[in-house]
This record gives C-alpha cells, structure tokens and sequence, in this order.
C-alpha cells in the first residue's frame, strides 16, 4: 500500500497491459452500423480492405470480442515510453484549495509527446504483418503525423504525410520531426494527386484542409501498390487501441488506494477520450460502479454539445462512408483555434452511442477558459500542456471547484493526452492576451 504522498504510480514493463478492451462486446445499444453512401448497405470490414489494413479493418466492427490480445511485438514498443506515469495533483489541488484529490494519467511522456502513438505502433505492425510497404496520412497540426513517422521507422516501412499547407509553414518544428523519424512530408493541397491538382488549378493560392489532405492519402493508398490509409482517431479501431491508457489507470488507481468518481477527457474525435474513459466504464456497464465521464470539447467546434445525432461523411468532399454520429455537419468550417487536434465535425460512432445513452457527459470550454487553466497546471504541476489538453485541465478544475463549494472530496481522474512545448505560439498569444 503506497503512503498517501506519493506522487508518482508507476507500473513495472511486466504490468504493461497484454489485451485492449473493446467496449463494442458490451455496450448496452450497439453503434448503429455505417452506411455505403452508394449502395445504401450497412458497411462491412471488407469494404475497408482497399484502403485500410484488414485487421483494423476487422477490429473496428468486431461487437464479439471484449479482449483484444496487444501483438508482442507492439507491448515490445509500448516499452520505450509505457507504462505512462499516473502523477497525483498536489499543486494543483493547493492552488485551487479544493478538497478533491486530482490524478493525471501523463500520455505526454511519449517520444511524440501525445497519447496519438499508442494507435500509430499498433496500425505500422498490422500494415507490415500484411505486407504493406507504404502508410500514407493526413496530419493537421501534426501530432498524429509525427506518431505515424515514429511508428513507421520502429516497424521498417515508409510513410507519407500530408499536412495541411498552412501547418506546414506556421509550424515548422512538427514537420521537422515527421522528417527526422524519416516520413516525406507534403503541403496539401499539392499536385501529387488528382484531389490536390483538382484544387490548385482552381485556386493556386489554397492554403488547404484537413478534408482535403485526408482526399489525398485515400487516393495515394488507392492508387500505390502495398500502400495502405490509416487513422489518427475518430474511427472504432484507434479508440481500442487507446484503451490501454485506462487500463493502465485502473492499476494505478489501485495502487494509490482510490477509484475515480470523475474521469474527464479533451474530445477531438473521441480517441483519448475513449482510451482513458471505457475500461473504468466497463464497471458502471456491469452495475458495480458510478463514475462520471466528461468529455471536454472546445466551444468553437461543439459536436456533442450542440450537434445532431445523425448519418454523416467523415470528410468534407463526401468521400467516406456514412458515419452515425454526433456532427456540425462535414462541411462545418471551426474557427481557427491552436487545439488543432479538437477541431473535427464529428464524433466517433461508440462515443456517440454512449452520449445518446446517457453513458458519458460533455461540456464545452472556451479558448481563453482552456488557456487560463494550462497556464494554472505549468504553474503548478510543471508540465506544458497541449493546447488540447487544456480543455480536460478546465473540466477538471470547474469540478474540483465545485467540489470546493459542496466540501465533497471527489476522486477526479483526468487525461493529460500531450506537451504543448511545440505549440508555444499559442501560449504566446494568450500571454500577449490576443486570444479572445
Ligand atoms: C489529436 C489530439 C487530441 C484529440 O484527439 P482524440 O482522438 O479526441 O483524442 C487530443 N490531444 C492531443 C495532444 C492530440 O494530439
């Protein structure tokens, strides 16, 4: 039994988690199936083959199987940043003089700095077990195209990004690391397919999009031999392989004595959120316990809180199936706000079911809201975090702090899912106070 001042729970290489939980085997109501947009056929995996790789492909509709068996060879990688510390917030919690106790899972510590490789190293091994040669991909503002960089070196096979333009030029150190672990990084829109060649002609001056990049790596892996499309989050498959960060907070969480009455998550497309959230949601499933999960979404991009459950694209140009989700619609155009990484219309299929459920919760946060508490947490727990973060950060301290008024000390368990130290522009500019 650890004293109640540790402030770091760390698990051995040996308690590294063997199997992912796949939340789809037990959910009460299970995620309405995708829809070919052609043929108006609930889709099946082998209508990924072309363009994913066929386990994930076969992972991301598996409703049979709770336990997924992690592959060896990617526990193997897990070994260079996992087990990921559970760190106990004394800082924070003083600052706020609140009664909670505040626990963060740190996915920061990974090489990438995010929680985004965890997914990357478990699609790099099934693309090579297959014998694919080539990954291709979209990134924004590049977390997800570094971790694909990474993990696509660590299992031998090549990768093309294609970052959206105007990333490219404003954030020039994501991209160096994409090329210092060896992927080839292209501006999107470019004329390196028809998508992008299509746009240019058009309008030479496009400073790109995330729908546009994702149009062009599905028509790379379309058109290129052994070349295989794969994705950051949003989608079934990624959210399972995440699971691995709450299943290493439930031992953890064991070791410090205490089991969360709160677990809170930035939402993007749901991945981190879902990693953290679901093995502790497994127990409410079965009746034995309570826990609160709050998805923490920006207030410029409110999918969950504002947004219809409805059949939607997952792209802009109609490209994907469609997908049953909470949505703003897939030609929603979000404000510019620096957590690139929330700024997505929709919101993954199981996390939608769940929110129609009344599984999970969601709020929205404010860009300064969500700098104002990042800038809280450096001062007090020493860690940058990501712009995207910052919104877990905020959900975190408006309950700590309703805590404070009720003189309820919850267990609160939140998702530090990344660094911000290559986002520092944007703290630059709440500092400046140019953020408004
Ligand atoms: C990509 C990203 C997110 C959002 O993606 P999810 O799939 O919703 O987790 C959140 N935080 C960081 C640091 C990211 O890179």
């Amino acid at each position: 039994m650890a004293s109640n001042k540790t402030k770091r729970f760390l698990l051995s290489e040996n308690d590294i988690p063997t199997q992912w939980y796949n939340i789809q085997a037990e959910m009460p109501n299970k995620p309405i199936p995708a829809v070919n947009p052609q043929t108006k056929e609930p889709l099946k995996a082998e209508d990924l083959y072309p363009v994913f790789c066929e386990e994930c492909s076969r992972q991301e509709f598996d409703q049979q199987n709770k336990w997924i068996p992690i592959p060896e060879a990617v526990r193997e990688q897990y070994k260079c940043y996992r087990s990921t510390p559970l760190v106990r917030a004394y800082g924070l919690e003083k600052a706020l003089g609140t009664p909670a106790h505040i626990y963060f899972k740190n996915e920061s510590v990974s090489p990438v700095g995010s929680h985004k490789l965890n997914s990357a190293l478990a699609q790099a091994y099934y693309c090579k077990q297959e014998g694919v040669t080539n990954m291709t991909t979209e990134t924004g503002a590049g977390q997800w195209g570094t971790a694909l960089s990474y993990a696509a070196q660590a299992f031998g096979i090549e990768a093309a990004v294609y970052q959206v333009k105007i990333s490219y030029e404003q954030k020039p150190y994501r991209r160096s690391l994409m090329q210092t672990f060896g992927a080839q990084v292209t501006p999107s829109p470019s004329m390196s397919t028809r998508a992008g060649k299509d746009i240019l002609t058009k309008e030479p001056n496009n400073q790109g999009s995330l729908g546009t990049a994702i149009s062009e790596a599905i028509e790379l892996a379309r058109m290129t031999p052994h070349c295989k499309y794969v994705l950051g989050s949003v989608l079934s498959h990624v959210t399972l392989h995440q699971t691995v960060i709450g299943l290493e907070a439930e031992k953890q969480m064991e070791m410090a004595g205490e089991y969360p009455d709160v677990v809170i998550a930035c939402f993007g497309g749901g991945s981190n959120f879902g990693g953290i959230s679901f093995p502790f949601l497994r127990h409410n499933l079965s009746g034995e316990r309570h826990t609160r999960f709050i998805a923490a979404e920006p207030a410029a991009c409110p999918k969950l809180t504002k947004g219809e459950f409805r059949l939607d694209y997952g792209d802009v140009a109609g490209y994907t199936p469609l997908l049953p989700m909470y949505t703003l619609g897939h030609d929603f155009m979000p404000a510019n706000i620096h957590a690139g990484g929330l700024r997505y219309h929709g919101a993954g299929t199981i996390v939608s079911q769940l929110l129609k459920d009344g599984l999970i919760e969601a709020v929205d946060i404010t860009q300064p809201d969500s700098f104002a508490a990042g800038v809280l947490f450096a001062r007090t727990e020493g860690i940058v975090p990501a712009p995207e973060s910052c919104h877990a950060i905020a959900a975190t301290i408006n309950e700590a702090n309703r805590c404070k008024e009720t003189g309820e000390e919850k267990v609160i368990l939140f998702n530090l899912s990344g660094h911000g130290l290559i986002d520092m522009t944007a703290y630059d500019n709440y500092l400046a106070g140019n953020l408004g």
